[in-house]
């Protein structure tokens, strides 16, 4: 078989170098998956078993149009939800366009003008500075009277629990905390560090909402941040629980209180959650969550390959090689724009879409410079498929993620070396 392995992957591009530095790579990382095919098979049933109590049938897959009342797809669906994150209630819809839509809903959904928002975990992911106002926009928190104040972490990583408390004052409203890094070189949370971090905030005020950005966090461990603490988890669909197969969409897990405020931001103040029609999407929302564990787990191989691959060839990962894993994003520092830019080439030529183009450096909305992104997907600009994506600026780190399987990570990570071996700017040890 490894001869025929050998020659498949030949015909793929890939060198004999690179195939055998990446084969004895993956052999030493046996243990590992094992671990992660435990966390998917818990995962697995946690979805199923939230599907199975809540009775879903052939037809909660109907669409619904118009106003969309009595939609029992997307009532049961939003039960579904809440059950595997353990929350009393759950928003999830096609209406919600991506990750940064869902954040900024829950956001302006519980905040009043005079209301104090705060991140204790440092700068927030690029696209909420928009949202909060950090950078000046268009109907930003701030243009509505919420003040926004950030703590950031120590040297080290960790909370800064003194400045957090002093920071705190009768305005404080809520609090968002990021689970996952986002384009940041700071480790991820764990679900843990994140229980830690909410039980803190609420011993100086129980009545503090704790949202926290579930982006990329997903199924990745046993419990979500919804099971330590936290009144809302957010996150998109087009990411780790919509399994590769949701075409659109976010949700809102939490209270039924932050859920409710939301329904009413998202459609209008005495419409609520009555009203949105799905259009049809219904059973890809279900059938993808019913995948995601598995996508999930195949992501984090493929993230845990990388670094094993990169770091052996002395680039620096975040997370490293051995320490454990809290999303599905591998972060590789090239300090240089060209192996940035050839990474990126190698996922998109290992892509199942648009693997004939060629992707460069954009000023893509929401982001302060030009954005190399890598993606050949079945949904676009879907993340959860295999992708990667980097800021253009020192440090030249490119953020890699997805693949909705584990051997498909495999070839993209094969097909970056590849690239960076053909324009000489790596050489394979031998
Ligand atoms: C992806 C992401 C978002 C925003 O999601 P979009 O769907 O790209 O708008 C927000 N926060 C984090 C941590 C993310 O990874």
């Amino acid at each position: 078989m490894y001869n025929q392995l050998k020659s498949a992957y030949e015909q793929m591009g890939i060198s004999e170098n690179v195939f055998s530095f990446c084969q004895k790579t993956e052999e030493n990382l046996q243990g590992r998956f094992e671990e992660i095919d435990m966390v998917t098979e818990c995962n697995q049933m946690k979805v199923l078993k939230a599907m199975q109590k809540h009775h879903l049938a052939e037809a909660h897959f109907a669409p619904t149009t118009g106003y969309g009342y009595n939609d029992i797809g997307r009532e049961t669906l939003e039960k579904v939800y809440a059950s595997i994150f353990g929350t009393e209630a759950a928003l999830v819809r096609p209406q919600i366009t991506c990750g940064t839509h869902a954040l900024a809903l829950a956001l302006s959904a519980n905040l009043r003008p005079g209301d104090e928002l705060i991140s204790p975990v440092g700068k927030p992911y690029d696209t909420m500075e928009e949202i909060i106002g950090i950078r000046p926009s268009k109907g930003s928190l701030a243009e509505y009277g919420v003040s926004y104040k950030q703590v950031e972490l120590l040297e080290d990583g960790t909370f800064d629990y003194d400045t957090i408390k002093k920071s705190i004052s009768d305005k404080t409203k809520m609090v968002t905390i990021q689970r996952s890094k986002g384009y940041l070189t700071r480790p991820t949370f764990s679900v843990k560090q994140i229980g830690e971090l909410i039980t803190f905030i609420k011993q100086i005020n129980p009545k503090i909402i704790c949202m926290v950005d579930n982006c990329y966090g997903e199924f990745v461990e046993l419990d979500e941040p919804s099971n330590v603490g936290a009144d809302m988890v957010v996150g998109s669909l087009i990411k780790n629980p919509g399994g590769g197969l949701a075409p659109i969409g976010g949700y809102i897990c939490g209270t039924k209180e932050c859920v409710e405020n939301s329904y009413y931001r998202l459609t209008a103040p005495g419409l609520g959650g009555e009203v949105g029609a799905t259009l049809g999407v219904n059973k890809d929302f279900f059938q993808g969550l019913f995948l995601a564990p598995q996508v999930v787990g195949g992501a984090l191989k493929g993230a845990i390959f990388a670094a094993n691959i990169y770091e052996q060839l002395g680039y620096e990962c975040v997370p490293n090689s051995t320490e454990s894993r809290h999303d599905i994003i591998q972060a590789v520092t090239f300090h240089d724009p060209d192996k940035v830019i050839a990474f990126c080439e190698g996922i998109q030529y290992a892509a199942p879409v648009d693997s004939h183009v060629t992707p460069t450096p954009w000023a893509m909305p929401g982001y302060d410079c030009d954005v190399i992104m890598a993606a050949g997907a079945f949904i676009s600009g879907a993340s959860i498929e295999l992708s990667a994506d980097a800021p253009m600026h020192e440090p030249y780190t490119v953020y890699f993620q997805g693949g909705l399987s584990y051997h498909h990570a495999k070839i993209g990570i094969m097909k970056t070396l590849s690239q960076l071996e053909k324009k000489k700017l790596l050489s394979i040890p031998v």
